[in-house]
């Protein structure tokens, strides 16, 4: 997701330091058929290959800039995704989510203006429930259940829809999906 937490573990993100020289992973922009394939789970067989994949998802991230990342949106269809919700200028907060489920889920919902790495450029407003409670494990294999609100609770909405295949186009009318899918290839075009 494209837009501005307080999450740890530095010793899992020490790339972090030289982050402005690390090749950023390319994203991919729809209709890109793996944005639409609903990831596998992770399993511990896949911990290392996840690891190498994380210097190079984060410095696309912070590139782009965005504040959410899925892993089907740099082609690796497994359930995880990264995050950093923190402020401009504030320290980073960057955080992994292994197979991030959702067990909760409020009745009140919320509007946010959402955009998407892999819909460059494209913004729609997009209701979704205001709160959120999670489950999901870190790189160490370890079980952590989050309650989010607000901009953490879109975000991870979002970014979770992205290991199912959903795009935030998907929750608007088809009118309105057509019409920012139609402008978004014709951006793409133009940049060939
Ligand atoms: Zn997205």
């Amino acid at each position: 997701m494209s837009l501005p937490g307080k999450f740890g573990h530095m010793s899992t993100f020490h790339f972090l330091d030289d982050i402005d020289s690390i090749d950023p992973m390319p994203i991919l922009v729809a209709p890109h058929p793996v944005l639409k394939q609903v990831a596998t789970n992770v399993t511990p067989d896949d911990l290392e290959a996840i690891k190498a994949a994380l210097p190079g998802m984060f410095s696309a991230m912070y590139k782009a800039p965005g504040i959410g990342l899925a892993a089907p949106q740099v082609g690796i269809s497994k359930r995880f995704l990264i995050m950093d919700v923190s402020e401009k200028d504030a320290p980073r907060e960057p955080k992994i989510l292994i197979n991030p489920e959702i067990i909760e889920e409020s009745k009140e919902s919320s509007v946010h203006e959402e955009g998407c790495l892999s819909v460059p450029n494209q913004y729609a407003e997009v209701e979704r429930p205001a709160s959120i409670k999670l489950r999901y494990s870190d790189l160490e294999g370890k079980e952590i259940i989050l309650e989010a609100t607000g901009l953490l609770a879109t975000c991870i909405q979002h970014e979770i829809d992205h290991l199912d295949g959903i795009l935030f186009v998907d929750h608007l009318s088809t009118l309105k999906r057509n019409m920012l899918m139609r402008r978004l290839a014709k951006e793409q075009k133009r940049k060939l």
